[in-house]
């Protein structure tokens, strides 16, 4: 096999052979590359035809041996100044800086170029980056753009605030940042449809463009939440009247697929300099703000105040205490005894939840359960409490049982059945002396999922109550919708029934109701004897209430429940 050759360029022109930049120049000639090679003094010693066409494209030329002006003017041109800063610039590229890379816009068109020192002189490759560059501003714009509604989205948003706030800085023009959520968005989104909740979405983009001043942003940043930047509003009442007139527009009837629709919207405002100067502050102020609007009923505007801040601290402190309040064992169980009427005989306890925490004392579940559920910390809290009252349970005589609330959320999830099941089994608990108390809550989401778990919990022999009883809006059809074991009605019944004119009435009714289809009623919140012997009288088969004990520790639970489980119990009538 032939040893491969070398390759060599060959020239036939002899001059090319002793000038480097010439001989140079032939490796460039038929590049499809736009690129000039010029000497020291600035003729062009060749032009490819792309730069050819490039210049010409300009208005230039550049042909061998012309002097190079036409590259020198585009040069001029990026410098702002005359043809001695472009030859000013080709030094520069040979001098200590090297090779050196710019972007003009000439006549219209953005070209790229790049200047090498090379033996002899230069070269130059050029670019025309017009198209390029159309598209990536294309994108870039599309890049800032919400697609649904055409307003600013979160990018550009960054941007608009951070330009405000420079002209903050710089002139001391204020702006404020208004957020804005919509009320209710998802169940229309979820039973009209996405379609139809797009659609409302672009109207409400569209109230929102036509309520603000050219100079004003609005973006969306998230499924049903806005920001509207007003510019220079200074005083607080500038930016009363746009949020009021934000609310109240948004607020109107909307005809979309020829349906009739309304929606409103809670609107929190921050205003700079006064509630922040940075972009990061003034909207998590607005956010606070708009927390306590929606808080305050919805539909309406608030404003940044300082003790908003405050008190949300106060709320993330509650719950990383709620957080960590399991892993150091501060959660102890109460339990307060139901007594049954007919044969005066504590049949069951409720176990209630008590938090002794070691700088706030013991802390009421009504102050931390509504938090717990809300960060969903009520899952893992709910866990404890069944697993707890089970074992603390299984010490009880066998006709005693035990009954554990349980939240809306711990219905949510998946595993409340088996961690029931689990919990049992550890315990060592039959199923029977199991209570589950739920309020209409639970029931609310009435879902499947959620009535099949309490099937299920039913079919393990767990019994289930509704708690609360009557306080809800629908209790009556609630009681339809699945078979209770027991009722429980509320506390303020109880209070009413011997000082509201046919207060107890109610507690009949409610008695009569639990007969005939077979379930417990046991009143709560039952104190005096009064209310004792009127409840007894109206039918009721159960009374819980400080009356026969108030909720209390295990130690103290034992006291009052019968030693011997084969003993024929006796009321406790103990009143700690
Ligand atoms: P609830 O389930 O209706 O519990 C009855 C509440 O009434 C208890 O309040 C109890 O102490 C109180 N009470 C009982 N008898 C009387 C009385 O004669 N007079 C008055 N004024 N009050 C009486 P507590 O212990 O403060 O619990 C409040 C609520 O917190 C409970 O209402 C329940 O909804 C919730 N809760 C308690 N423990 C737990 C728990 O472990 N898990 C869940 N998810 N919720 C719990
Ligand atoms: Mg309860
Ligand atoms: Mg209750």
């Amino acid at each position: 096999m032939p040893a491969p050759q070398p390759l060599r360029v060959v020239s036939t022109n002899p001059s090319v052979e002793a000038d480097p930049v010439r001989r140079l120049a032939t490796y460039f000639d038929g590049l499809d590359q736009g690129v000039i090679a010029i000497d020291r003094r600035g003729r062009v010693v060749v032009a490819t035809a792309p730069a050819r066409a490039i210049l010409s494209g300009l208005g230039f030329t550049a042909t061998t041996g012309s002097s190079g002006r036409d590259l020198l003017r585009i040069l001029a041109a990026i410098t702002g100044s005359g043809l001695r800063d472009g030859f000013a610039m080709l030094r520069r590229a040979r001098a200590e800086e090297g090779p050196q890379a710019f972007e003009t816009v000439t006549a219209g068109r953005t070209i790229a170029l790049r200047i090498h020192p090379v033996d002899g002189g230069w070269t130059v490759a050029l670019e025309d980056m017009t198209e390029v560059r159309a598209r990536e501003a294309n994108s870039a714009e599309l890049a800032r753009i919400d697609p649904l509604t055409g307003l600013a989205n979160r990018l550009m948003l960054r941007e608009r605030l951070s330009a405000s706030l420079d002209r903050l800085n710089r002139y001391g023009e204020p702006c404020a940042v208004l957020l804005l959520d919509l009320d209710r968005f998802k169940p229309i989104n979820d039973t009209l449809g996405h379609a139809v909740g797009d659609a409302l979405l672009e109207k409400v983009a569209d109230r929102l463009r036509s309520a603000v001043r050219s100079a004003d942003t609005v973006a969306r940043i998230g499924g049903d939440e806005f920001v509207v930047i007003q510019a220079g509003a200074a005083r607080q009442e500038d930016v009363t009247i746009l949020a009021r007139r934000l609310v109240d527009l948004i607020g109107r009837t909307y005809i979309i697929d020829g349906q009739l629709l309304t929606i409103g919207v809670s609107v929190g405002a921050a205003l700079a300099p006064k509630d922040g100067t940075d972009a990061e502050r003034l909207l998590k102020h607005a956010d606070l703000a708009l927390y306590r609007a929606k808080l305050d009923g919805r539909a309406t505007f608030r404003f940044f105040e300082p003790e908003m801040d405050v008190r949300m601290q106060a709320r993330r402190r509650l719950e990383l205490d709620i957080r960590q309040a399991l892993a150091r064992r501060e959660f102890v169980l109460h339990y307060q005894p139901q007594l049954n009427l007919k044969n005066q005989s504590v049949t069951g306890c409720e176990a209630l939840l008590r938090w002794k925490h070691p700088e706030r004392g013991t802390v009421s579940p009504a102050d931390f359960i509504p938090l717990a559920e809300e960060v969903g910390l009520i899952v893992p809290i709910g866990e404890w409490v069944v697993r707890q009252a089970c074992r603390d349970a299984a010490l009880w005589p066998d006709t005693v049982s035990v009954a554990v609330n349980v939240s809306p959320a711990q219905f949510k999830s998946d595993r409340l059945v088996d961690m029931i099941v689990s919990a049992l089994a550890t315990s060592g608990l039959p199923p029977r002396r199991l209570e589950v108390e739920i309020t209409e809550g639970v029931l609310l989401q009435n879902n499947d999922h959620t009535l099949d778990t309490l099937h299920r919990l039913r079919k393990l022999g767990v019994r289930v109550s509704m708690d609360d009883f009557g306080t809800g809006y629908s209790s009556l059809s609630y009681l339809r919708s699945f078979p209770f074991d027991k009722i429980k009605i509320d506390r303020s019944f109880v209070k009413d029934i011997a000082t509201a004119p046919d207060g107890d009435a109610i507690i009949r009714a409610i008695a009569g109701l639990g007969r005939s289809l077979g379930m417990t009623t046991v009143a709560e919140g039952v104190e005096t004897e009064e209310q004792m012997r009127r409840i007894q009288a109206e039918g009721c088969t159960d009374v819980q209430g400080y009356l026969i004990s108030r909720p209390v520790p295990l130690d103290d639970l034992m006291r009052l429940l019968p030693r011997d489980p084969h003993d024929n119990p006796s009321a406790p009538g103990v009143h700690p």
